[in-house]
């Protein structure tokens, strides 16, 4: 059975149990949510909203802020507020809580982006990837143990973004680390998924994220088709209308057959989503949405499925 790597080390695929493939711990989102709400950098908060994710029964948790996100590269001031080198941090709360963390190697996307990117060739974009997953990110030995969440702009993917997706692409290929990626609307998934075919990337090692952006039941099954995963990775969050909405979306999904490519999560990204303020939280899949699943005739063995085997899939490629 494959490894995977968490900040903490290898372990065993096997042991990766319960699994949000699409989530943040820390985090700065400030360039777009003001306030306080777009930073998340409570060791002990975060804590308390992580406990909630272990007691309610999750193992594992793909942290995937990348570049951009760990507290102003570069121009961003906020740095400072976070509590210390972002890898450390949840190296430091792994440990605490004894969840298996893996995190994402790679850039957000072009508004997050620090100036020296738009300068630097596609290759050194690659090998900063690599140096992230095979030395250690950020001055330590702590290693990625996947490439994402990796985006474009909005409903297109810009020039820059383009390169770091070409990047991405190379550092996957020498690196076999599978590659998640960021969406905000329309099709532009599949416009990712051409640029990493284009690179001789294996589709069935990429997720697509935030399929929630585009309500369109034919874009899922396109994706599918070529072969990603069709991540749901808002679940629960916002109106009732929207959750509505992505759950038949995901059960529509299920019912075409497509359950092994399936895959669900919270995307905690701000305050607004921690317990503690309201939100649904890290645990929400586990203790209210498989209720509402079972309603609608999802069986503990396909639950187990979505939550268990096709992360541990996703993330190894076996
Ligand atoms: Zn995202």
């Amino acid at each position: 059975m494959a490894n995977v790597m968490t900040v903490n080390g290898p372990i065993d695929a096997s042991k990766l149990g319960i699994t949000l493939m699409h989530e943040h711990i820390y985090m700065d989102a400030t360039r777009e949510v003001g306030g306080r709400n777009g930073l998340l950098n409570d060791p002990e908060l975060m804590y308390q909203e992580l406990m909630l994710y272990k007691e309610a029964g999750g193992v594992s948790i793909v942290d995937q802020t990348t570049g951009g996100l760990r507290g102003g590269t570069k121009e961003g001031a906020s740095r400072d507020l976070m509590p210390e080198k972002h890898c450390i941090a949840i190296k430091n709360i792994a440990k605490k809580t004894g969840l298996n963390i893996i995190l994402g190697a790679g850039w957000y996307r072009d508004l997050y982006y620090p100036e020296y990117l738009h300068r630097t060739k596609t290759n050194e974009i690659a090998d900063g990837i690599i140096k992230d997953i095979e030395v250690g990110m950020d001055g330590t030995e702590i290693k990625a143990g996947i490439i994402g969440e990796i985006g474009s702009h909005t409903t297109w993917i810009s020039p820059v973004e383009e390169r770091v997706f070409r990047a991405v692409a190379r550092a996957h290929k020498q690196t076999n680390l599978s590659i998640a990626t960021h969406t905000a609307g329309m099709t532009v998934g599949l416009d990712q998924l051409d640029l990493l075919e284009e690179e001789g990337v294996d589709l069935t090692r990429v997720t697509i994220g935030h399929c929630h952006s585009y309500n369109n039941h034919e874009y899922h099954l396109e994706i599918a088709r070529r072969g990603a995963y069709v991540q749901f990775d808002r679940m629960g969050e916002t109106s009732q209308f929207e959750s509505e909405t992505w759950l038949n979306l995901v059960l529509k999904f299920i019912n075409a057959g497509l359950i092994n490519q399936l895959l669900i999560s919270q995307d905690v990204c701000v305050r607004q989503n921690l317990t503690g303020y309201g939100g649904k939280g890290y645990a929400y899949i586990i203790t209210k949405l498989k209720t509402k699943l079972k309603d609608f005739g999802i069986t503990e063995k396909q639950f187990n499925q979505i939550m268990i085997d096709n992360p541990k899939r996703a993330l190894t490629g076996e």
